[in-house]
């Protein structure tokens, strides 16, 4: 009796992170895609109902033979703007953001002996005989950055890189993760992103423009106009509320961009308080985000992968950081902050409560939202201090702390 052998499989159907894919792996979109539908919805609606506006306009006007060529050409702006919106959407949110490929097992200790690392704390995790320094030192454009080690992707994050806890990868240039879009934004796909929340901007302003010179054309009654004309009414409305959105949200991102900053740096590190490595001034910086070359995919879903490389993919698939501590190591914490047994936490560490301090622990590797960390959120509010410096202080003093504290027992 012939072995059936089992059937090669691609790289998109054993995929670790959280995303889902269409067509055979063409297509790569975030765990919460269907929110894209929702997005869709809400643009092509009221662009829908604007045009039909319109329409009803032309044909009024052909009745009374009244010259209507001008509405035909303001139709036809409409329905480009809003396909060119719905392009970018769509580029933004079907493409690889720039997800960097997971290790299968982590980097050799060897690699790491030679490098200046300030960090006194150490990856163990399957393989507890391996030692890795958590961050490391990189120097980009002669400054020092730190990059950190990501215990789900087995790798050291390249600068700029993120993990997003939601499609659970490491990203290049990670920017946010876009739940309108439901999908990250990162290297590959913040140059579509701007041209969408840009196009959303000048649709909203336009269809708000026509639709009020159409009431205010009504020059003998405009009160009657804007009683009678419910969907101009709407379309007046909606577009006044959406502009806010879409149109801060290009503006927060021109600035973005004319200062070389993520949406995550931004809110995590705060350049504006400190000199921003990335930054090559104004023109430059335009030039990065729009006329550079989007760099290729590093990986392509479709390729079949080996059958050990499957097998080795298999146990990664949850924080190994989190299994390693164990539930002594946990209960060590908790009693050392939960009672006093003679250890002295450094005075900024006072305020903090026990809780957050696990809580970070555990979470500052596996899920580096911009809002996850909050004891950084915490020590940010005391002033003339450096968030992300002290945090790593704390998060180090602590675990040292808990090391010392493990080997007495
Ligand atoms: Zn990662
Ligand atoms: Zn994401």
């Amino acid at each position: 009796m012939e072995i059936e052998k089992p059937k090669p499989q691609r790289l998109y159907q054993v995929w670790r992170g959280s995303n889902r894919f269409l067509f055979g792996g063409r297509l790569i979109f975030g765990p919460d895609v269907s929110s894209l539908f929702l997005s869709t919805f809400l643009i092509a609606g009221p662009a829908l109902a604007f045009c039909i506006k319109i329409s009803c306009i032309i044909r009024h006007r052909i009745r009374e033979n009244k010259p209507a060529l001008s509405w035909y050409s303001v139709m036809i702006v409409a329905i480009v703007l809003t396909m060119m919106d719905m392009f970018f959407l769509f580029l933004t949110s079907s493409r690889d953001p720039g997800i960097v490929p997971r290790n299968t097992r982590p980097p050799e200790s060897d690699e790491t002996v030679e490098m200046n690392t300030p960090s006194m704390e150490w990856v163990q995790g399957r393989t507890p005989h391996l030692k890795l320094p958590r961050t490391k030192d990189v120097i980009v454009n002669g400054h020092s950055v730190k990059v950190k080690f990501c215990d789900t992707c087995l790798l050291y994050r390249p600068p700029r890189a993120s993990h997003c806890s939601i499609c659970n990868n490491c990203v290049q240039r990670f920017d946010h993760h876009c739940p309108w879009l439901g999908q990250c934004i990162g290297i590959r796909n913040y140059r579509y992103f701007y041209m969408f929340i840009s196009t959303s901007t000048i649709l909203c302003i336009y269809v708000f423009s026509v639709s009020w010179i159409n009431i205010v054309h009504e020059k003998d009654n405009v009160w009657k106009a804007i009683t009678s004309d419910i969907l101009s009414d709407f379309l007046i409305i909606y577009c006044f509320i959406a502009v806010w959105f879409v149109g801060g949200l290009s503006v927060f991102h021109l600035y973005l961009i004319s200062t070389n900053q993520t949406t995550y740096e931004n809110f995590r590190y705060r350049y504006d308080k400190k000199e921003n490595p990335y930054n090559k001034g104004v023109i430059k910086n335009f030039q990065e985000v729009f006329f550079s070359k989007i760099s290729p995919s590093l990986h392509d879903f479709r390729a079949f992968v080996q059958e050990d490389e499957v097998m080795v993919r298999e146990p990664t698939d949850h924080n190994f950081m989190e299994d390693s501590s164990s539930s002594k190591e946990k209960i060590d914490i908790g009693s050392k902050c939960g009672e006093n047994n003679g250890l002295t936490l450094p005075e900024i560490l006072r305020s903090i409560e026990c809780d957050e301090i696990e809580e970070n622990l555990k979470h500052e590797e596996g899920d580096d939202g911009t809002d996850s960390n909050r004891l950084v959120s915490r020590v940010e509010q005391e002033p003339d201090k450096h968030a992300i410096e002290i945090d790593e202080e704390i998060v180090d003093y602590v675990k040292s702390d808990q090391t010392t504290a493990s080997v007495q027992a």
